[in-house]
């Protein structure tokens, strides 16, 4: 099984209603498309989300990558020789996360359809459900309280809100939501580098003394500030979770020799793939530290690869695995069960995933030059 050809399509699906965040506001996934075709006939199929904003790849810059550097070195390689191709697709080029990502899951996608196996086994096949969390975007209290009563009665007993953007506001709207909700949900909070570390340990304290159970704080200071986020680890009793902060395997490390955080939050876009957040399940396993799995706004099949490695390891903890859930349309068909906040693996080979029936109403023209289409306000 050799790589014959990489191409690059985009991938437009609406989201059920628009996801807002401290840094953002996006209506639709708009993500690039990778296939990976071989000689046998097999297809490996991966998505990158260019989420600008917070991995600083955009879609031009996805497509450039894939086309202009991945591609020439994969041509023509086996896929069984799978260490072979991660070290050429790691040093393509430097950054880039989100490009490599796409690929490494086709590729993974393929070694594993090769192998005649679901991936999240080739992985260690740690368990075959997983429980996903809900994001709750920023709104005002009433309509996120609505959006979290709807999510409740769908399934979901464990919901992420979107906080970070007034501290005391965000108390308000988590007081009014506890209230709304009862005690029988858990609540994470994202504030995505919303707060500065005074603030936030000012703020999760208020939280503990009004005992509003919160299971744990999502990226409370900015990504670069990691003594900031140690202070704030070191303040509080309640569980901080690294994000932004992390992207490679070395960013991992430090925060786990500096305990800077109590868990960290893997998603495939920041790892660069499946190949680099094996490495960061290795070093948790070391320090003892639980991960996160977590996506941007994706699509099932790269939200799929993402469950694929939480199914494999036992050292993720805990899924926020919501793409497929925030969307309108899913366009692929086979592999892991998205049903709300229940996943459940597939029996088919590599990721399992195909495109459907309405799979060509959601992509548009193959991506033919680089000339820049106007990218969309995030
Ligand atoms: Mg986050």
């Amino acid at each position: 099984m050799k790589i014959t050809d990489i191409q690059v399509k985009r991938l437009r699906i609406p989201l059920k209603k628009p996801f807002k965040t401290a840094l953002r506001t996006v209506e639709a996934v708009e993500d690039i498309l990778i296939t990976i075709h071989t000689d046998t006939g097999d297809i490996g199929y991966g998505e990158a989300p260019p989420t600008a904003v917070i991995t600083g790849d955009t879609r031009e810059g996805i497509e450039g990558a894939i086309l202009g550097h991945i591609k020439p070195r994969l041509l023509g390689l086996p896929v069984v020789e799978l260490e072979t191709i991660m070290e050429r697709l790691h040093t393509a080029l430097v950054g880039n996360t989100s490009a490599k990502a796409a690929v490494d899951m086709a590729l993974y996608d393929l070694f594993a359809r090769y192998h005649q196996a679901p991936l999240f086994r080739l992985l260690g096949g740690a368990r075959q459900t997983l429980a996903t969390d809900l994001t709750i975007s920023v709104n005002d209290s009433a309509e996120m309280a609505e959006d979290a009563r709807q999510a409740v009665l769908l399934g979901y007993s464990t919901l992420k809100i979107k906080v970070g953007k007034d501290p005391q506001q965000d108390l308000k709207r988590i007081k009014a939501l506890r209230q709304t909700l009862g005690d029988g949900v858990t609540l994470r909070l994202d504030a995505n580098q919303g707060w500065t570390p005074r603030e936030a340990v000012k703020l999760i304290r208020q939280m503990e003394e009004a005992d509003l159970g919160i299971e744990l704080v999502e990226q409370p200071v900015k990504a670069g500030d990691l003594e900031g986020l140690k202070y704030v680890t070191q303040q509080v009793e309640t569980l901080i979770l690294a994000d932004e902060s992390v992207f490679s395997p070395l960013d991992a490390l430090r925060i786990m020799q500096e305990r800077a955080a109590d868990l960290i939050n893997i998603k495939l876009m920041k790892t660069g793939g499946i190949h680099q957040a094996l490495k960061i399940c290795a070093l948790a396993e070391i320090y003892g530290m639980e991960c996160m799995m977590g996506c941007m706004l994706e699509s099932r099949l790269s939200v799929a690869a993402a469950a694929h490695v939480a199914a494999g390891r036992n050292i993720i903890t805990r899924c926020d695995l919501d793409g497929p859930g925030l969307c309108a349309d899913d366009p692929w068909q086979g592999g892991p069960v998205f049903d709300h906040a229940a996943i459940t693996m597939s029996k088919e080979a590599g990721l399992g995933i195909v495109p459907g029936p309405t799979f060509d109403q959601y992509i548009s023209q193959p991506f033919s030059s680089f000339s820049a289409t106007p990218q969309k306000k995030m």
